[in-house]
């Protein structure tokens, strides 16, 4: 077994970059993330820096907090401010600017029970402490969270505790990839393959990307979070692409494996069912989310609080959802580094450390 810093080796990354180079034969290649440790490892080794000029780096949606969207955000603003509520929510959530650039910092401030917790499970040890309150926990997060949240929802009814619930706003990835490429136009900026992220992979496996090479004949391959994790992978869609033979291929052998973790999505499965689900920028997506089953909707914050959606708009200027579709690069949003920075940001992508906004600001020379 290699440890982890095997997979930063110098000489190593250097072979991989050369078998880069000799893959591409002078082609461009547009790849697309769709991983916030994804973005934040391009910019944090600086290997973004040292790829070969004919590679270009999207950053897709794969920031939850980024593609939480903002009718999402008003609903968590909603059941913050409601009576007997705790709203327990990742430290992240708590600087994402909804309608009005309103957020959940200004509600606490406000006097709403704000808590920040680093797990579902102690959002659950919150409502045992404080039996004369609801803990509401906003369930943010891809396939990777999912599962976690569906245990201690299970806990909670196993343990009888009443005073627990979940408002539900996770979201699946390869659908997003599908609405992703559905919705190129003409002239938009072509995704000629996907660096697919590590750890949901670790939950759905591989087969659930199929469509992406049978489809849209788009390589995809998933790939680790250490340098030479990323080259690989982006060495195995240059060798697909000069090959005209695009497949879905794992170069994270180490964490994934082809059939994913069947017990991680029986556990998610037993607790939600796919939904469709608005994402930032992208809009309504067919069955791209996860709602509580019926038999739980004692414990759904949506069912409980009878939450309305309501029409919300992005915080004015904010380009966030043309980041998250990789139609521009950070620093072409107008108030990038300017109106909106990671003190002060105006949209969800510059506040989370997963964003892209986050990350260009803190790791790129751009001026
Ligand atoms: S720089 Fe700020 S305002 Fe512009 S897209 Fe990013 S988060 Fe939104």
């Amino acid at each position: 077994m290699f440890s982890e810093s095997a997979f930063q080796d110098p000489r190593l990354c250097r072979a991989l970059l050369a078998r880069l180079e000799r893959a591409l034969g002078g082609r461009s290649l547009r790849f697309m993330e769709v991983c916030g440790t994804h973005t934040v490892a391009l910019f944090q080794s600086g290997l973004i820096s040292m790829l070969p000029a004919s590679v270009t780096h999207l950053s897709g949606p794969g920031c939850p907090v980024c593609v939480t969207h903002d009718e999402e955000i008003s609903m968590i603003l909603d059941l913050a401010g409601r009576e007997r509520v705790i709203l327990a929510t990742f430290g992240d959530m708590l600087r994402v600017p909804g309608p009005d650039g309103q957020s959940l910092k200004h509600a606490k401030a406000g006097g709403a029970r704000v808590e920040v917790v680093y797990s579902p499970l102690e959002a659950l040890i919150l409502a045992k402490k404080n039996p004369d309150a609801v803990v509401v926990f906003p369930g943010i997060g891809f396939e990777t969270t999912a599962p976690t949240v569906a245990a201690v929802l299970l806990t909670a009814r196993r343990e009888k505790i009443g005073n627990f619930c979940v408002l539900s706003l996770h979201k699946l990835v390869p659908p997003a990839l599908r609405a992703l490429l559905d919705d190129i136009r003409e002239g938009e900026t072509k995704i000629d393959a996907f660096l697919l992220p590590g750890h949901v992979s670790t939950v759905i496996g591989l087969a659930p990307y199929a469509f992406l090479a049978e489809r849209f004949r788009v390589p995809a391959v998933v790939g680790g979070f250490e340098p030479a994790d990323i080259l690989l992978a982006l060495c195995l869609m240059a060798e697909q692409a000069r090959d005209n033979a695009p497949a879905v291929r794992n170069a994270y052998p180490r964490a994934v494996n082809e059939a994913g973790n069947p017990r991680a999505r029986a556990v998610t499965e037993q607790v939600f069912a796919p939904v469709d689900a608005l994402w930032r920028g992208m809009g309504a997506i067919p069955e791209s989310g996860l709602a509580l089953r019926p038999e739980y909707a004692d414990m759904d914050a949506l069912k409980r609080f009878g939450v309305a959606r309501s029409k919300s708009s992005s915080p004015k200027g904010c380009r966030c959802g043309d980041v998250l579709r990789g139609r521009i690069s950070p620093p072409a949003c107008p108030l990038f580094g300017k109106k909106c920075l990671p003190a002060s940001p105006v949209g969800p992508c510059m506040v989370s450390t997963e964003g892209s906004c986050a990350a260009w600001h803190n790791y790129v020379e751009y001026q």
